[in-house]
């Protein structure tokens, strides 16, 4: 899960616009500005802090670009955060939802069976 609720951003020409469309009020003269996490242009290569949904643990909070989140979240059918000792859990997890087994040998199997 995302840690962060807001995240500070400068205030560039050009991403001035697309907070401007979304509602926030920028001041001329305006370095810096605080906005959502979802806020942010899913292209955004900002880093945001992550905490795994597993184990849930301070120590392992990782960082990742926004826009790499959101593409990991479109690509798996899991919409959890996992860090690196959690990983195999969270891959466990999206081979019992997509598949019914818990993993990938276990598919191989029941492959053949069938
Ligand atoms: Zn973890």
């Amino acid at each position: 899960m995302i840690i962060d609720q807001e995240i500070k951003v400068k205030a560039m020409y050009r991403n001035i616009e697309h907070y401007k469309s979304i509602g926030y009020e920028i001041n001329k003269g305006m370095q810096e500005l605080s906005v959502k996490v979802e806020d942010l242009p899913i292209n955004s290569h900002l880093k945001i802090k992550i905490r795994c949904d597993y184990c849930q643990c301070m120590d392992c909070i990782f960082e990742r670009s926004y826009r790499d989140h959101i593409k990991h979240q479109s690509k798996s059918s899991i919409k959890k955060d996992a860090c690196k000792n959690c990983r195999g859990l969270k891959i466990k997890e999206h081979m019992l939802k997509t598949y019914g087994v818990e993993s990938g040998i276990a598919f191989h199997y029941n492959f053949l069976e069938k």
